[in-house]
């Protein structure tokens, strides 16, 4: 299929355009209210997603929030503890509680009072599943299949419609040996590519790297490249020459079978591997590329979407 894509000079308008007619503001940047004709590509994509699921996948959905501890041992907070979201909650006695509303009350600031929860925001879909999977006992020859999903918030507020702080994720997550996650993943970049394609998305693969926290985390981010562990899909949203990472495809080596003990019968931790579809990029990637009439999207991409 050939492919039109128009990121020039009117890029600003469109994306106002789309912010007009798919979100509504909610006082913090990043953070929106969607509208049905939104909504409505997010379940299709989602639909779309599902009807690619290994027909072996477990499915989970996950709440927004997740167990603060596991976070931790996850190796999470280490790695991005700028991008970290954690419940906070006044915790105290009535007496106490009472002091942050009169303090409040009285013009001063009710958040001093705060503490935080064993909770933070769950910050992408697939890290509840590791302990969930080591609680399975070894993994089976043929490894494990999952299907998960997540609201995720990443403190990186933006007035960009591609950088939220709050944003949906969708995630496919292999458990097994080296070659099966390898294997997963390298049908998964194809599979998108096509998928994109189907999708009348101008993508393309490339190689790419976490944020990592500081100094220390360009020396991860780094060996990350060299070892090719993260791949992503662009596809462009404000321009053609930094288009935007809507898909990533991570290779994570044995990192949570050694933190949570998931292990092979032989003993071995097990390697793992996801790939993230980010649904909200996903969507305003359509919206940019096919305008804001869904009437008017192309046939083929209509039927792909099932709208
Ligand atoms: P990552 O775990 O960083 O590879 O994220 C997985 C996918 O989530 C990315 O490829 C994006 O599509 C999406 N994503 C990540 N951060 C954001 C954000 N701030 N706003 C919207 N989507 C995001
Ligand atoms: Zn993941």
């Amino acid at each position: 299929m050939n492919i039109a894509i128009n990121v020039g000079g009117d890029s600003e308008n469109t994306m106002s355009a789309i912010a007009n007619d798919l979100f509504r503001p909610m006082d913090v940047k990043g953070v929106y209210a969607r509208t049905a004709k939104y909504e409505k590509i997010i379940e299709a994509l989602g639909a779309l997603v599902s009807r690619h699921r290994d027909p072996d996948a477990e499915i989970y959905r996950f709440p927004p929030v997740m167990s603060r501890r596991q976070v931790e041992k996850s190796g999470y907070l280490l790695s991005f503890p700028h991008l970290l979201g954690c419940v906070c909650c006044l915790h105290g006695s009535e007496d106490e509680i009472r002091q942050a509303l009169d303090c409040s009350a009285d013009g001063g600031d009710w958040t001093d009072w705060l503490s935080a929860a064993d909770l933070v925001l769950s910050p992408a879909a697939c890290y509840p599943i590791y302990p969930v999977a080591a609680e399975k006992g070894p993994v089976p020859a043929e490894g494990l299949h999952f299907d998960v999903a997540a609201d995720c918030f990443r403190r990186e507020p933006s007035n960009d419609l591609d950088r939220l702080q709050s944003f949906r994720m969708r995630e496919f997550v292999r458990i097994g040996s080296p070659e099966q996650i390898m294997e997963f993943r390298e049908g998964w970049m194809a599979r998108a590519l096509a998928l994109a394609e189907s999708l009348g998305l101008p993508a393309r693969l490339d190689l790419a790297n976490d944020p990592f926290f500081g100094r220390g985390g360009q020396l991860m981010a780094a060996s990350q490249v060299q070892q090719s562990l993260k791949f992503e899909l662009l596809i462009p949203i404000h321009s053609a020459e930094r288009p935007t990472a809507c898909m990533s495809f991570n290779y994570h080596l044995d990192h949570f079978g050694d933190a949570w003990g998931i292990r092979h019968p032989t003993g071995k931790s097990a390697h793992s591997g996801c790939v993230a579809f980010g649904m909200d990029r996903l969507a305003v990637a359509l919206f940019r590329t096919h305008g804001l009439t869904l009437e008017d999207w192309p046939e083929g991409v209509r039927k792909v979407l099932g709208i």
